[in-house]
């Protein structure tokens, strides 16, 4: 089997592991299969779990000889999101070479990191690297479809098999294009919004479509709830996490003060001249931010509708209660238009966060310098969310990171996430494979 993550990164594109969220999906045994040949040997033990038929995960792990040394998971998922293959330059599953860059479903999100653990793991062993602690490797099932049959099942069934002291997973490291900034400063994924996901019923009285007059129309009413609900604007909190982030980036004192007074925060997210890619990650970094997403209602052409649901993704900053989000929406919707909504809070997940100052930031940061001269780690939250947050739940401090080349910008980034043309440079690859190690080895030790 190979010994290059390039090559190992084009055989787990080329398996198509496929989640779209059902139990069947994914088929994450075929990546499984493919990193377990490249992790066995001597120094590694393997074990492999499976949820449910053909989901597995693996666990690799180089034990530590000092059980009170804190332990480190480096933690890739092997699913990927699907792809349609019109939209693409080339096959999102030929897991080509073109140029110096790999092609394909998974190169950014997130098979360029489950691969490059995995041969950082094996180089590790080879070189008979013996630990203080110990070092855990786990290519994890179901990212994609909510972690259900990936980092959950497996925390909830294999605990002792996959719980570290520190953990580190997507996303992070491309650099941060923020203004006034002197260094490259990466992101280093400390938390993560929580979400909530609304459903608000709007209720009317059918009747027939031919007379409208003065009727109790759900679909006009739900149009006005989500006017009100969209134009929510909550005050950017400027303190805690965006506080640490904002003064690590050492800027200028305007841009500072810029960034740490709320409403100059607002004016800035909502000016033209901003970079929208950038106003929009500050904003929902900095708010809880509430999108409409989908709407069902009426039964037929001629009738009044007597029902609309309206659906909601709401993404939630530390400390936001479910039980906050629906104060929020009633005191928008006000009380006259209320009385016709019900709000059904289906899933919801507080946000996790890990505190930036550990041992684990200072191996990433002596690291990343190293690999990257003139680069910084700053401390982000991230608006998405990843398996990390189980792990924070059960105990873990857990960061999101990675190293990228200055090939691939920003934007381009945050548009290959579940985007067209998705691909990663051989570069980035290197310098993320170099990254696990180095930081496995100073860490550890
Ligand atoms: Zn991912």
């Amino acid at each position: 089997m190979t010994s290059a993550t390039p090559e190992l990164l084009q055989a787990l594109i080329r398996n198509q592991c496929v989640n779209d969220g059902t139990p069947e999906s994914g088929g994450e045994s075929r990546n499984a299969d493919v990193l377990a040949a490249v992790l066995e040997g001597p120094g590694v033990e393997l074990e492999r779990y499976e949820s449910l038929p053909g989901r597995a995960s693996l666990v690799a792990r180089i034990d530590g000889s000092d059980p009170a040394a804190p332990s480190l998971l480096l933690m890739g998922h092997t699913d990927v999101v699907p792809a349609n293959a019109e939209n693409w330059r080339h096959d999102p599953f030929g897991g080509e070479q073109i140029d110096g860059e790999i092609w394909g479903r998974g190169a950014v999100d997130m098979l360029n990191h489950t691969s490059s653990m995995a041969i950082a793991m094996r180089r590790l062993a080879d070189s008979g690297f013996r630990p203080r602690g110990t070092l855990v490797y786990l290519a994890v099932a179901d990212e994609e479809g909510g972690g259900t049959y990936g980092a959950e099942w497996l925390l909830e069934h294999q605990r002792e098999s996959v719980a570290a002291d520190y953990v580190i997973t997507e996303t992070g490291g491309m650099s941060l294009p923020v203004p006034g900034a002197t260094e490259t400063l990466l992101p280093v994924m400390v938390g993560e919004k929580g979400f909530g996901w609304v459903t608000l019923v709007v209720r009317g009285t059918p009747g027939h479509g031919s007379m409208p007059l003065r009727t109790d129309n759900a679909l006009v009413k739900a149009a006005e709830v989500v006017q009100r609900v969209a134009a929510i604007q909550s005050t950017p909190r400027v303190e805690g996490q965006w506080r640490d982030f904002v003064e690590a980036c050492r800027l200028p004192e305007d841009v500072e003060r810029l960034f740490l007074d709320a409403d100059a925060l607002t004016a800035y997210c909502t000016s033209e001249d901003a970079d929208l890619q950038l106003a929009r990650l500050i904003h929902a970094a900095t708010t809880t931010t509430i999108a409409p997403t989908m709407v069902r209602g009426g039964v037929k052409t001629n009738v009044i509708a007597d029902r609309v649901e309206i659906e909601l993704d709401i993404r939630t900053l530390p400390g936001v209660t479910a039980d906050d989000l629906v104060s929020a929406i009633a005191a928008a919707v006000g009380e006259e238009l209320m009385a016709s909504v019900d709000v059904q809070v289906g899933k919801f997940q507080e946000a996790s966060l890990s505190s930036p100052e550990s041992p684990l930031w200072d191996s990433l940061a002596k690291a990343s310098s190293a690999l990257l001269p003139g680069s910084r780690p700053v401390p982000f939250l991230l608006v998405g969310v990843t398996d990390a947050r189980f792990f924070r739940g059960a105990g873990s401090t857990a960061y999101g990171y990675g190293l990228f080349s200055d090939r691939i910008s920003f934007r381009d980034f945050a548009s290959m996430f579940h985007g067209n043309d998705e691909r990663i440079d051989i570069e980035s690859l290197r310098l993320s494979t170099e990254l696990w190690s180095a930081v496995a080895q100073d860490f550890l030790d």
